[in-house]
């Protein structure tokens, strides 16, 4: 069980801040690794970057880390865009295990970073609504979530309408409410307890944007060419490379000719930017949602949670309603057409909704199965994946860090095993669905 090892990597931490001492029955890891300097490189410095780069700096000592990103501003990554929801209500075990495993680092947040650590974790739960058509799926995931640790309540609609006054469940069949273990934080508070843990521990933050990939002469790749601000172009050579670049990591997959060659290079890695939008919206409408109410997620794919006075929600477009992602303007009459009158069925009070405010965002989307794509290229040894997590990314970026780490300086997953989420599912073109994408 994951759980165990991940309290021991926690622990471990809390009591040597120099370096994490992961250790399994029969399979201590040698303190070698830290003598073993190990150069690599990571491509974007968002979520999955820093907490990469913040892994790698903990578990050794001695390995040397740049991270390069284009954009230190972090504008426009899906990281600064996220809604930050944590929750276990998945359907696969990987799913669950590395949302609890970041349930579990965000509740030690001060002990790992100190005292002024805070990334406003608002411990409101989910609740996602089933219909009668989807009772049974929302069932079974419950059990198995149960079965991995978590701490969700499924509730009938007799439940559902006692204890939620502001929800109309008339054509609700089941709902499972998350407890302290879901919610939501700051992304962005996550992302830079990372980046200045990994800082100080040594990893270099380089601005500039990776433009292409060097081969050795055995056709391996050794290094990246760098644009750099001042039009300066740079080489960083690496031992290994990890390729987080969120929504672009498709794109500079293609550098490397992933996807554009012979045998197992003819697969693409399918991340493609998808835009989302986010409407900040406010009620003066009677038995509105209280401040406590958790994130809700309806079986239309229509959410809302809490943010601070106000409120927030979306819902994910309808594959043939996909907006263009060269841009990240917001369109407001999908609030208008499909939103609104979705959420004002779900909740009476959200009849008479103003919006105030919205934004765009891309998800980094996997077009093969929307999950994340975790571990080495299955050509390129030294190239490894975390990415194409498709709007679930940021409550796993303790977890995919940690585990990116893991398989460069231990050669193999040992908190949480999640080899079925490598790329040689896209090479045996054997789809690893997850049922709770919204
Ligand atoms: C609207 C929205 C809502 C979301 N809600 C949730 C949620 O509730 N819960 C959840 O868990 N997840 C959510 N997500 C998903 C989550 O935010 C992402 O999965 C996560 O932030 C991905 O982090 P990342 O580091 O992979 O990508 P990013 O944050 O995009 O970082 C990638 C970085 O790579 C850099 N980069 C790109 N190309 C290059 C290059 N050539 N050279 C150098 N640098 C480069 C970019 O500048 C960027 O900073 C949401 C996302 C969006 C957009």
């Amino acid at each position: 069980m994951f759980t165990r090892q991940a309290t021991k990597v926690l622990r471990s931490l809390r009591k040597d801040n120099s370096c994490v001492r992961v250790q399994k029955r029969n399979h201590p890891i040698t303190l070698s690794l830290r003598n073993s300097s190990t150069k690599v490189v990571i491509i974007g410095g968002g979520a999955m970057g820093a907490s990469a780069a913040y892994w790698l700096t903990q578990k050794s000592g001695n390995c040397n880390v740049t991270v390069i990103e284009k954009d230190p501003t972090y504008a426009n990554c899906s990281t600064s865009r996220s809604v930050g929801g944590i929750r276990q209500q998945f359907s696969i075990p990987e799913n669950i295990q590395m949302s609890l495993f970041g349930a579990k680092f965000i509740k030690n947040l001060k002990n790992q970073f100190g005292p002024e650590a805070d990334i406003s974790y608002a411990p409101n739960g989910y609740l996602i609504l089933a219909s009668p058509q989807g009772a049974q799926q929302l069932a079974q995931n419950f059990k198995l979530q149960q079965e991995l640790g978590s701490t969700n309540t499924l509730m009938t609609k007799d439940q559902l309408r006692e204890k939620l006054k502001w929800l109309n469940v008339d054509d609700i069949e089941l709902g499972c409410m998350g407890c302290e273990k879901e919610g939501w934080f700051d992304p962005w508070g996550l992302l830079t307890l990372f980046k200045s843990a990994a800082v100080s521990k040594g990893a270099q933050f380089v601005q500039g944007e990776v433009k292409n990939f060097i081969f050795s002469n055995d056709k391996n790749l050794k290094s990246v060419k760098v644009h750099l601000p001042n039009q300066d172009k740079k080489v960083f050579e690496f031992d290994t490379c990890v390729l987080a670049a969120g929504a672009e990591s498709g794109a500079i997959a293609r550098m490397a000719g992933i996807g554009t060659g012979q045998g197992d290079l003819s697969v693409a890695l399918p991340v493609e930017p998808r835009k989302r939008y986010v409407y900040r919206f406010d009620s003066q409408g009677k038995n509105v949602p209280p401040v406590n109410s958790p994130l809700m997620i309806d079986y239309t794919g229509v959410y809302f949670r809490k943010d601070g006075p106000v409120f927030i929600g979306g819902r994910s477009p309808d594959s043939h309603e996909e907006p263009p992602a060269d841009n990240l303007e917001v369109d407001f009459s999908y609030f208008d057409n499909t939103v609104w009158p979705l959420l004002a069925a779900r909740i009476p009070a959200f009849e008479s909704v103003k919006v105030q405010s919205a934004w765009g965002g891309f998800y980094e989307y996997n077009t093969f199965d929307a999950n994340g794509i975790i571990g080495p290229h299955s050509t390129f040894k030294n190239l490894f994946f975390a990415t194409g997590f498709s709007g679930h990314g940021i409550q796993q970026s303790p977890a995919v860090g940690l585990a990116i780490a893991e398989l460069i300086l231990d050669g193999k997953f040992k908190t949480i095993d999640l080899k079925r989420m490598g790329f040689d599912r896209l090479i045996k073109q054997q789809p690893l669905y997850e049922i709770g994408i919204y």
